[in-house]
């Protein structure tokens, strides 16, 4: 017999997404608008790209496990000590890192109920207890968090600002009184994914300092980076510390490195990619406009779209938009799988949606 653990036999054979590629191979052609996954096709900076294709040819070599270059440069970028800064393997990665140094089996954590999966997945995947705390009106619902982390004495509270799924924000006010009620054995992982595309009222200073705060920032999103798997945690130096207890101290590549550095210090470049997503964004609203759906608000690169309608609905919807060739995707849970959820991009996407969307709706609303 496969000696599994207990707890890996228990646990599904699934990984939180199922990707683009899985479904062009199962549908037998390739999407020619990739809208789901929140990349940014504007693409990184050029002379990140640069710096990659360079580097490439050291690849040979390991990179630095300490990430001494890169975290040197965030310290000076964010005018935070680099002792304070974590690198790793995407967010994804660092949250693994972050569960396995907080949960073992049987520990409470907290997450918004539909939120971002892929804490819950490495919950699980250290046998933690999962407590979820349902939206309020398409927001995280900070009361509600931090009362289910005090009721549970949970070692973890996790929640997204801007939000994923909704996209919908708090402002810094909102998280710094969340911070304050933090229960004291509890730490807040603050995913700050989306961070460069929010309000300036919505962001923390930089060298905003507690405790047990962790936030978890990445180059997927607005560096346009999703494939190089490179992101970083904002803490305390002991916390930071703490994570090479733990971490894959080779997991980040350097090739990533070399192209983070150079995307870090290119900030023309994501100024302009900004403008661009507001811009795309806007248009995406207009799109769902004329089409009888509901734009939310957002402080992100896409746009969750409400139908009106209930999940089955979408699912339909999220299934003839595909079948166009269109991939995007729908939060899991009522009431928030009631909207899609439309990554924003270059003009010629956003007409391919266009195009793509009044027949998939008469499609959703035929069956
Ligand atoms: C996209 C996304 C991530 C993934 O970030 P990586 O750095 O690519 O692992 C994490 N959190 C949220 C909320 C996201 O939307």
């Amino acid at each position: 017999m496969l000696p599994l653990t207990s707890l890996a036999a228990s646990l599904p054979a699934t990984v939180p997404f199922v990707g683009p590629e899985a479904q062009e191979r199962a549908m037998g052609y390739p999407f020619s608008a990739r809208l789901g996954a929140n990349e940014n096709a504007f693409g990184p900076s050029p002379k990140a790209i640069a710096a990659m294709a360079e580097g490439a040819a050291e690849i040979w070599r390991y990179g630095d496990p300490e990430n001494h270059d890169l975290r040197e440069a965030i310290s000076a970028h964010l005018g935070v000590d680099g002792a304070r800064i974590g690198i790793g393997e995407g967010i994804d990665g660092l949250l693994q890192v972050i569960v396995r140094l907080f949960t073992t089996s049987g520990t409470p954590v907290v997450t918004p109920h539909g939120a971002y999966p892929t804490f819950v997945y490495h919950v699980n995947g250290f046998g933690g207890q999962v407590i979820t705390v349902p939206y309020a009106n398409d927001f995280e619902d900070i009361d509600g968090l931090l009362s289910a982390a005090t009721h549970s004495d949970a070692s973890l509270l996790y929640l997204a600002n801007p939000d994923n799924p909704m996209g919908t924000w708090h402002n810094a006010s909102e998280i710094e009184r969340l911070i304050e009620r933090l229960p004291p054995d509890c730490v807040l992982a603050l995913d700050e994914a989306y961070i460069e595309f929010a309000p300036d009222s919505a962001v923390l200073p930089a060298a905003f300092e507690h405790p047990r705060l962790i936030r978890l920032r990445t180059f997927s999103k607005a560096y346009g980076m999703a494939g190089a798997r490179i992101g970083y945690a904002i803490t305390t130096s002991e916390i930071a510390s703490a994570f090479d207890r733990v971490r894959n101290h080779f997991g980040v590549n350097r090739v990533a490195q070399v192209g983070a550095l150079a995307a870090l210090a290119d900030q023309d470049h994501l100024e302009g990619v900004k403008r661009a997503i507001m811009s795309s964004n806007a248009t995406l609203g207009a799109i769902a406009t004329d089409h009888g759906l509901v734009p939310l608000p957002s402080a992100a690169n896409f746009v969750a779209l409400d139908t009106g309608r209930d999940g089955e609905f979408c699912k339909r919807l999220t299934t003839a938009l595909a079948t166009a060739g269109v991939f995007v995707r729908m939060p899991g849970v009522a009431p928030l799988n009631r909207c899609i959820r439309v990554s924003s991009g270059p003009p010629q996407l956003m007409e391919a949606f266009e195009a793509a969307l009044p027949d998939a709706i008469a499609a959703a609303e035929a069956e």
